[in-house]
């Protein structure tokens, strides 16, 4: 079975087995109108002994998901690993590190990672999520992740169907509306790629968390909330200017931003969360503009 089919089954079983509880309570008054009193009986009592076992799993699950809330704090490890495999991360002062700690801290604890085949996901995968979201949003006076509740992370890249595949080639997906809503998708070795090097200007969960800025007002359409009503004009003609440039192959940025506006904002993100100061260099205009915004 298709996993993303693997999943919405997993997510919706409690309903599942609800109706079928229904069901079987239906069938009482027909046993017992039909003079099957003693079957009735008997299966009155099978259907209190699953309702109450039921319920049990279903207040474990809700304790686990209480406790899940509270702030996950960071240790020494923890730290360790983020100076060495999160460069954003390790180039930021002290107080600034306590910051994306500290953010990490409530991400982790409000926002569920689910990764395909296992049962419980592993840190190592988490902290990439986190430390995507927390450089993505990094710089913006207030946020939130708006919708959001699951990001569930592919062993691989996937086809459009969300199978992974070999030469499938999607490395991550914002769904905007339908049951898929509050969900994110990313192909962990993709996620890896991103942050192995600063230098290719190439992060997917950068990429996907900017297209979740742009989704907060809204509408995915390359126009961020942050953008002011009398600088649209002037934000749309500087990525008309700079995707003029792409497609006459006189640009450094990844041509995939020429396909949409949407595109464009969260690959121009990519390039300048890696290398702010590349960005500044070769694209002054817009870097004014993002830094004016983001504060960085
Ligand atoms: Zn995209």
């Amino acid at each position: 079975m298709n996993e993303y089919l693997k999943h919405i089954v997993n997510k919706y079983r409690f309903s599942a087995w609800l109706i079928v509880f229904l069901v079987l309570l239906l069938f009482v008054p027909l046993l017992i109108s039909a003079n099957y009193n003693f079957q009735a009986k008997i299966l009155g009592i099978v259907i209190t002994v699953l309702i109450s076992i039921a319920l049990w799993n279903w207040r474990m699950q809700t304790a686990r998901k209480i406790i899940k809330a509270s702030r996950i704090k960071l240790n020494l490890n923890d730290r360790f690993w983020l100076d060495r495999y999160i460069k954003f991360y390790s180039k930021l002062n002290k107080s600034d590190k306590i910051v994306f700690e500290d953010r990490m801290g409530l991400f982790l604890a409000e926002i569920i990672i689910s990764e395909i085949g296992k049962e419980v996901p592993d840190k190592e995968t988490c902290f990439y999520v986190a430390s995507s979201a927390i450089i993505a949003y990094w710089g913006l006076p207030y946020w939130n992740y708006g919708e959001l509740s699951e990001v569930i992370v592919y062993p691989d890249n996937f086809t459009s169907d969300n199978l992974v595949k070999e030469n499938a080639f999607i490395e991550g997906k914002v769904h905007h509306g339908g049951i898929m809503d509050a969900t994110m998708i990313l192909s962990l070795t993709a996620l890896k790629k991103g942050f192995s090097t600063n230098l290719d200007y190439e992060n997917v969960g950068i990429h996907e968390f900017s297209h979740l800025i742009d989704k907060s007002d809204g509408q995915i359409d390359g126009k961020p909330y942050f953008i002011e009503k009398e600088e649209e004009f002037i934000w749309f003609r500087l990525l008309d200017e700079e995707i003029n440039k792409i497609k006459n192959n006189n640009s450094d940025i990844n041509p995939y931003a020429s396909s949409n506006y949407s595109e464009f904002f969260s690959v121009i993100m990519e390039y300048y969360k890696e290398n702010p100061l590349d960005f500044e260099k070769k694209h002054p205009k817009l870097s004014h503009f993002l830094n004016k915004k983001l504060m960085n």
